[in-house]
């Protein structure tokens, strides 16, 4: 029997991470790359802007840029949602809400970290009030530079993220 192979974007970014092709139609897959997979698909990130950066985020799910068509939704709840973006200024007296927030979040889960101020206190360095950096509070995986950063720089750091699903899920050694 001739084997075809036909190679599809999504194929070949899978190919020598976990997915193997035996006959035409059939594919094996390590489960932690297939959770990987819808994962990054679907993540859901906990709605809330803290300053400025928010109204770009905002803009990113609207019409012209779509996250939908990256499988992402906002989602009103930190018990269904599985990123949070860290959209502003975060000023100290919202440190324990971001980190309650956090915790209520189940895993998996990550974190974004857009604009300056969200990533080291930005026009607000050694301001009395403001946290220097959303890594003070809770641990982020991706941080979106710019004052404030355009939607296409969220749609990018979104990419980088599912990115880091996968390779998190390749890398990941099987349990003995
Ligand atoms: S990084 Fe700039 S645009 Fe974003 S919240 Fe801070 S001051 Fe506003």
């Amino acid at each position: 029997m001739e084997v075809v192979w036909r190679e599809s974007p999504s194929l070949a970014l899978a190919n020598g991470h976990g997915l193997y092709h035996h006959l035409p139609g059939v594919i094996t897959a390590k489960t932690d790359y297939l959770f990987a997979m819808a994962r990054k698909s679907s993540l859901w990130p906990l709605t809330f802007g803290l300053a400025c950066c928010a109204i770009e985020m905002i803009g990113a799910y609207m019409a012209e840029h779509d996250l939908d068509r990256f499988g992402v939704v906002t989602w009103p709840s930190p018990r269904q949602s599985d990123v949070m973006i860290i959209a502003g200024t975060a000023v100290k007296k919202m440190a324990e809400p971001i980190k309650l927030l956090w915790e209520q979040m189940p895993l998996p889960k990550w974190a974004i970290a857009m604009g300056a101020c969200a990533t080291d206190g930005g026009p607000f360095q050694r301001s009395y009030s403001t946290v220097q950096g959303a890594d003070q509070i809770i641990p982020i995986d991706v941080y979106v530079p710019g004052c404030p950063p355009r939607p296409q720089a969220l749609l990018y750091g979104i990419i980088k993220l599912q990115e880091k699903i996968m390779a998190e899920a390749s890398n990941r050694k099987a349990a003995v």
